[in-house]
């Protein structure tokens, strides 16, 4: 998943630690009363669809759902997927359990969308997620969400840029993790590549027009990003690439692996 300023992203499986994560985690579910539908009117062509997998697509690999965020897309009432797999392996990820590309899903997307089916009027969007959400075929999945009258959000690092360019005429906003500086992001990511692939993933976000939110991990020991002067370096970077307002926010050690938490232990 893509570090956002959110609570630490849950990852609990299943109906009923769907349920005990909104409790802990997440605002309780808003009443119905007053809940706004935003994005288009369902259409009666998604009301007949209800599929076990998108439409055309390979079934997706969901490793958890948020059933309400509000955190997730800033200003929207979103239910976030949590998709499996990631070809990163950032020291202090806060999924690290859906790292794992090789993983199951626990959810089906069936039962996501009869979730979200019952949702349609109560929350503003979707939002994919992960681990890394471009790593599976979303097109399908982006067109479902919304023809019930979503809004289409996806968290990303930028690791496939081919995939992020196809997606990005499918969605209404994109939070993307600018890292680290280009020539640290194989140490902080843990793969050569993903230096050149997060600059042409950005650099693809920016020109897209897509509504945004860019920002970047740091505190004591996000690597190459730990100090306030080298969190101010990767701002300025990536205004340098065209993005105006790049936002911090502060590492959250819950949920990371023992190897991030260590230090911090007395
Ligand atoms: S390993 Fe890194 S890029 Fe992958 S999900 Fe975790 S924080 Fe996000």
């Amino acid at each position: 998943m893509t570090a956002t300023a959110a609570p630490p992203v849950w990852a609990a499986f299943g109906a009923d630690a769907v349920a005990a994560a909104d409790a802990a985690r997440r605002v309780p579910a808003p009443p119905a009363p007053g809940a706004r539908p935003v994005g288009p009117t369902p259409s009666a062509d998604a009301a007949r669809r209800v599929p076990g997998r998108p439409p055309g697509g390979r079934p997706l690999a969901i490793g958890g759902l948020a059933k309400l965020s509000t955190c997730d897309w800033p200003g929207k009432l979103a239910a976030t997927v949590f998709l499996q797999g990631c070809p990163w392996n950032c020291l202090y990820c806060h999924n690290p359990d859906l790292i794992d590309s090789r993983a199951p899903g626990r959810i089906a997307w069936a039962d996501v969308l009869a979730f979200l089916r019952g949702r349609v009027g109560l929350l503003d969007a979707v939002v994919f997620s992960g681990g890394e959400a471009t790593r599976q075929d979303l097109a399908p999945a982006l067109g479902q969400v919304r023809d019930l009258g979503f809004l289409a959000g996806l968290h990303t690092s930028g690791a496939y840029p081919k995939r992020l360019a196809e997606l990005l005429p499918l969605v209404d906003w994109v939070g993307f993790d600018v890292k680290a500086l280009p020539e640290n992001m194989a140490q902080v990511a843990g793969a050569p590549g993903a230096g050149p692939a997060m600059t042409a993933s950005l650099k693809l976000l920016i020109e897209s027009g897509v509504p945004h939110q860019i920002r970047t991990t740091w505190g004591a020991g996000v690597p190459t990003v730990s100090t306030a002067a080298q969190a101010e370096s990767v701002l300025e970077w990536a205004r340098a690439q065209g993005a105006p307002n790049p936002v911090l926010q502060p590492v959250r050690p819950d949920g990371t692996r023992p190897q991030f938490r260590a230090p911090r232990t007395p």
